[in-house]
């Protein structure tokens, strides 16, 4: 599946029999993302047998205790598990302090790198992008700055027909026709319509993530572009 989610735990700060805090999975065409990592997020990722060395990027969303007091217990386990990747983590500022102090006191050296990036929870701000996917904050009203998440894929290439592909054609061809777009020779002339060779591409998704927040209007024009 190319885009999945995993609901880890969904509960409020006190403990509940049988739930967990809240801790979301999100696969997108083979990225990993953690958002949010209340306390038993890693019995829940062990539970669903979820990949935690390819996770490599985290989403805070904000600093109250059941959105990432199960942080730094995962953060010692991949240590453990000898993780060597970078992990990129997206919060409000704040965890930085609070994750090297605990090392600090622990006298840790990780195996890998935390790249943390801080965000400004009250601007929308994109925190990360590559060619498959975007990513970014959704400003919230709660007692603590608290941002959510759109996660956004971005559009897919054409298909190509391959019934009505001819001999002719070349692989650069075939690359610009799957972007949508149409192909001209050197003089101008239309060689290959795209609608003639392609068919759509696979729909794109989007999801967001919105923890804790109050009714706040200025997100609906946010999500609805989408
Ligand atoms: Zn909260």
């Amino acid at each position: 599946m190319s885009f999945a989610l995993t609901i880890l735990g969904s509960s409020g700060a006190l403990p509940a029999f049988g739930r967990f805090p809240s801790s979301q999975y999100l696969t997108i065409q083979n990225q990993h993302f953690l958002i949010d990592c209340g306390e038993g997020a890693q019995m829940q990722l062990m539970k669903y047998k979820i990949p935690v060395h390819k996770i490599n990027r985290i989403f805070i969303s904000h600093l109250h205790g059941d959105h990432y007091l199960g942080l730094m217990g995962l953060l010692f386990s991949m240590h453990l598990q000898k993780r060597v990747n970078d992990l990129y983590l997206h919060a409000p500022k704040g965890l930085d302090e609070i994750i090297l102090l605990q090392l600090k006191y622990s006298k840790s050296t990780l195996s890998y790198t935390i790249r943390f990036h801080l965000f400004d929870p009250e601007q929308p701000t994109t925190l990360f992008e590559n060619e498959a996917v975007s990513v970014e904050t959704i400003p919230l009203l709660h007692k603590l700055p608290c941002a959510g998440f759109l996660f956004r894929e971005k559009q897919k290439p054409f298909k190509l027909d391959k019934e009505k592909l001819l001999p002719s054609m070349k692989l650069q061809h075939l690359a610009l026709l799957k972007t949508g777009a149409d192909v001209y020779d050197e003089s101008g002339k239309l060689l290959y319509q795209n609608s003639d060779f392609t068919l759509p591409p696979a729909p794109s998704y989007s999801y967001a993530y919105c923890s804790d927040t109050a009714w706040n209007e200025k997100m609906i024009d946010q999500l609805k572009k989408y």
